[in-house]
C-alpha cells in the first residue's frame, strides 16, 4: 500500500510503531518555526524602519497637495526611480518584472515577491524634494556598530508596503531649507569620516527637532482656537502662487499665437481663522501686495470676528501665524498696527508667528492645494477677476472643514496707506 511518505518519515513512522509508542511522532515541517534567529532579527529590523519613517511623517512630511496647471511650465525635475513609484497615481502591484519561461540552460528559477501595499486611511504627507537613498544612509548612519546596516531593497520594500502615503514633494517654487540642505550636502562629503558624519548627522536631527517644535507650538494654539473658547484665537494667513491666476483662462491660451502673451495674475490671500472663518481675498494685477494690503485684510478679518462671529475681541488673545516674507507681515508697519490694537484696547493680546523658513508650509497650503485642484477642474475659462471670484466662493461653499463654519470670498478693490498713520 502506498501512503506517499517519504523514506525518512516512513522510517520515523515504522521505528514508532515497532518501539509501541501509541501515537506518532510531531511532523516538524509543518509546524511553524519559532521566533528566533534570522526572522526575530528581521522583525526588529522592520518596527526599527517602521519606527523612523513614523518619525519622518510626523516631524518633516507636509500636506502640500502638489497640483499643476496646465498654465504653468513643467520643472522637468529629475527623481530616482524608487520615489517616482511611491508618487505615482496608480501603484504598480507588480513591480517585480515577470519571470522568464525556464529553459535548459538558465539558471535555476529564483521564488519572486510581490510587494503588498498596506493601504491606510492616513493623510498623504510630502517630503522635501530628494530622494529614497538619502534617508536610507540617515537610517544606516544612526545604527550603532552592533546593529547590522539594513539593505536598500529592503528598506524601499517596507516604506512602499506601509509607508506609501508618504511621498516626495516635485521640485517646484516652494523654496528648500537652506540648513537641511546644507547638512545634507555635509552628510554626503564626509562619507569617509565616520565620527564626523555622526556629529553632522546628529546636528541635523537636532535641526528636524527644532522645527517640529516649532510646528507642535502652532499646532497647540491651533486646537486651543478650534475649541471656541473665544479667549485665545489663532488665525493664518498666506498668499497662493500667482502663476494659478493668469487671466484670461482657458483652451485658447494654450495656443501657439497667445502662449507668450503677458497675462495680469491676480492676487489671492486666504485667512484661515482656526474654528471660525474662512475667508478669501481677491486682487487685481495692480494692487499693491505689501504690509498695508496685509494689515487691511487682517482688520477685514478681525471684523467678520466681531460681526458675523459674534466675538468680543477686547477678550481675545490673538495670534497670527504668518510666513517668512519680509515684504508681508514680517514688518515693521504690520508689527505697529499689532501694537497699536493692544494699546488702544481693541485686543487683549496679539502676537505673529512664523514658522522657519523652508519648513512653513502648514494646512493654508494644503487649503491652497484643493483650490488648484478645483480650480483646475471647475474654472477652466475665466475671462476677468469676478469670474475668477465666483468659482473660488463656488469652492469655499462645498470645501470640507469642519470647525469654519462662515467661508467668505472678496473682491479686494482699494488698499490704504497704513503707513501714514490714517
Ligand atoms: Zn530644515
Amino acid at each position: 500500500m502506498s501512503l506517499n511518505l517519504g523514506a525518512t518519515r516512513a522510517s520515523k513512522l515504522a521505528t514508532a510503531a515497532r518501539t509501541g509508542k501509541y501515537a506518532p511522532p510531531a511532523d516538524l515541517r509543518f509546524l511553524k518555526k519559532p521566533f528566533a534567529g534570522n526572522t526575530a532579527e528581521k522583525m526588529a529590523v522592520r518596527s526599527d524602519i517602521l519606527s523612523f519613517l513614523q518619525g519622518l511623517y510626523d516631524s518633516v512630511a507636509e500636506t502640500l497637495p502638489d497640483i499643476r496647471d496646465d498654465t504653468e511650465p513643467d520643472d522637468g525635475s529629475v527623481q530616482d526611480e524608487y520615489a517616482s513609484a511611491l508618487n505615482a497615481a496608480q501603484p504598480n502591484h507588480e513591480l517585480e518584472s515577470e519571470v522568464k519561461p525556464m529553459t535548459k540552460q538558465s539558471k535555476p528559477r529564483k521564488k519572486k515577491k510581490s510587494v503588498v501595499i498596506q493601504r491606510t486611511h492616513q493623510e498623504v504627507r510630502y517630503l522635501p524634494p530628494g530622494t529614497l537613498k538619502e534617508y536610507w544612509h540617515q537610517m544606516n548612519m544612526m545604527r550603532e556598530p552592533p546593529l547590522k546596516k539594513i539593505a536598500f531593497s529592503y528598506f524601499w520594500r517596507v516604506w512602499y508596503e506601509e509607508f506609501c502615503h508618504m511621498k516626495f514633494r516635485r521640485q517646484s517654487n516652494h523654496s528648500v531649507c537652506n540648513v537641511c540642505l546644507r547638512h545634507k550636502m555635509l552628510l554626503q562629503e564626509l562619507s569617509g569620516h565616520l565620527n564626523a558624519r555622526k556629529g553632522q548627522l546628529e546636528k541635523y536631527t537636532e535641526h528636524l527637532r527644532a522645527q517640529y517644535e516649532d510646528r507642535l507650538a502652532y499646532w497647540s494654539l491651533r486646537g486651543e482656537s478650534r475649541l471656541r473658547g473665544k479667549q485665545q484665537i489663532s488665525l493664518i494667513i498666506d498668499s497662493m502662487d500667482q502663476a494659478k491666476f493668469c487671466l484670461p483662462r482657458g483652451r485658447v491660451m494654450k495656443s501657439k499665437d497667445l502662449s507668450t502673451m503677458n497675462r495680469p495674475r491676480c492676487h489671492l490671500t486666504a485667512i484661515i481663522i482656526h474654528g471660525y472663518a474662512t475667508l478669501v481675498y481677491l486682487s487685481d494685477h495692480d494692487q499693491p501686495k505689501n504690509s498695508s494690503t496685509m494689515i487691511e485684510l487682517t482688520s477685514h478679518a478681525l471684523t467678520v470676528l466681531e460681526k458675523e462671529c459674534k466675538v468680543e475681541l477686547a477678550q481675545v488673545r490673538l495670534n497670527i501665524q504668518a510666513d517668512n516674507t519680509v515684504r508681508e507681515m514680517k514688518n515693521n508697519p504690520y508689527l505697529k498696527w499689532m501694537s497699536s490694537l493692544v494699546s488702544s484696547g481693541r485686543l487683549m493680546e496679539c502676537s505673529l508667528h512664523n514658522l522657519r523658513s523652508g519648513h512653513s508650509h502648514e494646512d493654508v497650503d494644503q487649503f491652497f492645494g484643493s483650490l488648484a485642484l478645483y480650480m483646475v477642474k471647475h474654472g477652466r475659462n475665466c475671462e476677468t477677476s469676478d469670474d475668477l471670484l465666483q468659482v473660488v466662493q463656488a469652492f469655499l461653499d462645498q470645501v470640507p472643514r469642519p470647525y469654519e463654519k462662515f467661508r467668505r470670498a472678496s473682491k479686494v478693490d482699494a488698499v490704504r496707506d497704513w503707513c501714514l498713520g490714517q
